[in-house]
């Protein structure tokens, strides 16, 4: 196939370059000159530039852009595209932008691959990036079924494992395994940062170690992704950070009494269900 890529960065680029492994055509558009030129040069894309019009022929388009250039990056696409052509996203949220692309080009199909590491940008790309991970398309009554069937299979292609489902349902899950660890994360570094004493910050500092390491990661990944899935998934993630700011308060209740057996039951029941959430076998 022909296909194309827009916002050649930590996704787009791994995409690329797992497409052209499969033999397809990949045309790569992105914002910078420099970018274009790396895309070429490490073997990414077999050609990009930082114009649209060069998409014209291609059969699919997946847009990789941050997801507040999404919807606007359809909107200039547009123009230069056959009405055939299939489009398609790799944005984390899909309430903001599955209705609002559908309306613009009803060949859209939302997808989500739920793979990714705290780098951004085209150096940080990933070969097989996708294999084995998660990759959720949210089609709608008005999503075209041979688009999505064109989408399913070629993200199948890339060995990843294939959900469908609605882009309310995918925004609330996602804020629970994706947004909400985000978040908790950075309130974590926030506060150790907030530490009043000095010594006790640089000690802490010095003593950081695994744990800490594990428990910050995505706390410390990009700002502006953060940002935008604050601002475009809002009211699945409060809903998130509502629950568990309750579930905090149950825990720091329980210390301050002192119910160190409720302390215990909330963890082992935490240390036997957490594969549930990590082997994809484990819920059939
Ligand atoms: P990224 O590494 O920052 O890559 C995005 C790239 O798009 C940038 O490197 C930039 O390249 C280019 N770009 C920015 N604005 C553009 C525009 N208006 N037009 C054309 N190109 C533009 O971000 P990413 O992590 O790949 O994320 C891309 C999308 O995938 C986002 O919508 C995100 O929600 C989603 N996603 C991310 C992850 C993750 O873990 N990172 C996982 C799943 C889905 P230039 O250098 O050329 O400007």
């Amino acid at each position: 196939m022909k296909i194309g890529i827009v916002g050649i960065g930590l996704i787009g680029a791994s995409l690329g370059w797992d497409l052209r492994q499969l033999g397809h055509e990949v045309i790569g558009v992105s914002r910078q000159q420099a970018t274009c030129e790396t895309a070429e040069r490490d073997g990414i894309c077999d050609r990009a530039s930082c114009d649209l019009a060069s998409l014209q022929a291609t059969e699919i388009v997946f847009i990789c852009t941050p997801i507040a250039a999404i919807v606007p990056t359809i909107e200039r696409l547009i123009p230069h595209l056959h009405s055939d052509t299939i489009l398609t996203d790799a944005g984390s949220v899909k309430g903001a932008i599955v209705d609002r692309a559908t309306a613009l080009w009803s060949n859209f199909v939302g997808g989500h691959p739920m793979a990714g590491n705290s780098e951004s940008g085209i150096a940080a790309f990933e070969k097989g990036l996708f294999v084995d991970r998660p990759f959720v398309l949210t089609p709608t009554a008005l999503t075209v079924p041979s688009a999505l069937n064109t989408v399913d299979e070629l993200v199948r292609s890339l060995g990843a494992i294939v959900y469908h489902t609605t882009p309310e349902r995918h925004d609330l899950a996602v804020a629970w395994i994706s947004h909400l660890p985000v978040m908790v994360s950075a309130s974590a570094i926030s506060a150790c940062l907030n530490e009043p004493d000095p010594l006790i910050l640089d000690l802490a500092k010095k003593f950081a170690s695994t744990g800490f390491r594990d428990t910050s990661r995505v706390g410390a990944g990009n700002p502006e992704m953060g940002q935008m899935m604050a601002e475009y998934n809002r009211d699945a993630l409060l809903r998130s950070l509502y629950r568990y700011r309750d579930r905090l308060d149950g825990i720091i209740d329980a210390i301050e009494s002192k119910q160190w057996s409720e302390i215990k039951e909330i963890l082992a029941t935490n240390q036997a269900a957490r594969h549930e959430f990590l082997d994809p076998d484990a819920h059939d």
